[in-house]
């Protein structure tokens, strides 16, 4: 699923193409996704002028005219594409929206766990999938100090408690794990037991290895591309995610990554050095 940097790297990517063009027509090929669509959202993109994109955790929202957002969440397997018109719709392109420079944004998604929404502008945090996400971690309000106080007293382990989004928005389990791995703290700590110098030292991890992921274009999973078609590349820096029994950069604990199983989803880590 992409997370936080991934879902930066499409924002920007769509918002080089799109920002300031006109939907001239707007092709739905299903009535849902993980949802209905609202009945009105096909005639509120139909001749829409397209404004600033902007993110809120995993979601990218889409200014349309004066008064309204359209609201993108990628899911499991969703993409966007931005390209050229002329090739028809691929299987689980669902939605098609055709711009007055001749771009098509396709939305792709195979699993349909993707969401496409309408939302009033100035009722973004009202919005139910809004309303109670956490801080972004790159902004003022995330710090450690923040974090011990939403931790404290949490009887989960500190891997669940991250993939929480009422606590911090725009984590998964990739950037999870190597939060965690850089914070040097075993993902199986409870979460009560953090405290403020240990929540520190995750809360700058978190923010580093965001960052860096931004920076190097956001990750390629095999659900995911960028707006432009290229693929990220992020994956190959990630120091234990995806990595079982291979050797811990910087570590010489001679063990190597471990994976366990927390939640039903893969934790990869050192059991030596993440304490
Ligand atoms: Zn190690």
């Amino acid at each position: 699923m992409p997370e936080l940097p991934e879902v930066e790297t499409v924002r920007r990517g769509l918002a080089l193409k799109i920002s300031g063009r006109r939907i001239l027509r707007a092709e739905f090929r299903r009535s849902d996704l993980r949802r209905p669509f609202p009945p009105a959202l096909s005639a509120r993109l139909d001749g829409a002028l397209i404004g600033a994109l902007s993110r809120r955790g995993k979601y990218i929202l889409i200014e349309l005219d004066a008064d309204g957002l359209l609201l993108l969440h990628l899911g499991m397997s969703g993409r966007v594409t931005a390209g050229g018109g002329a090739l028809p719709a691929a299987p689980h392109d669902h939605v098609m929206l055709t711009l007055d420079d001749g771009t098509v944004i396709r939305f792709n998604d195979p699993r349909r766990f993707g969401t496409l929404d309408y939302v009033k502008r100035g009722e973004e945090d009202r919005h139910p999938l809004l309303a109670r996400l956490g801080p972004e971690p790159l902004e003022r309000g995330f710090d450690g100090a923040y974090l011990a106080i939403k931790l404290a007293g949490k009887l989960t382990p500190i891997k669940a408690a991250l993939l929480d989004q009422r606590i911090v928005a725009g984590l998964g389990n990739i950037y999870v794990c190597e939060a965690l791995f850089r914070a040097q703290l075993s993902p199986r700590r409870l979460a009560a037991s953090i405290g403020r110098g240990r929540a520190e030292r995750l809360a700058a991890a978190i923010r580093s290895v965001l960052t860096e992921a931004i920076a190097a274009g956001g990750s390629s999973l095999r659900d995911y591309v960028q707006a432009d078609g290229e693929l990220g590349y992020f994956q190959h820096h990630w120091a234990v995610y995806g990595r079982e029994g291979g050797p811990c950069p910087g570590c010489d604990c001679g063990v190597g990554v471990r994976r366990i199983v927390q939640s039903g989803r893969s934790t990869f880590f050192c059991s030596k050095r993440q304490r």
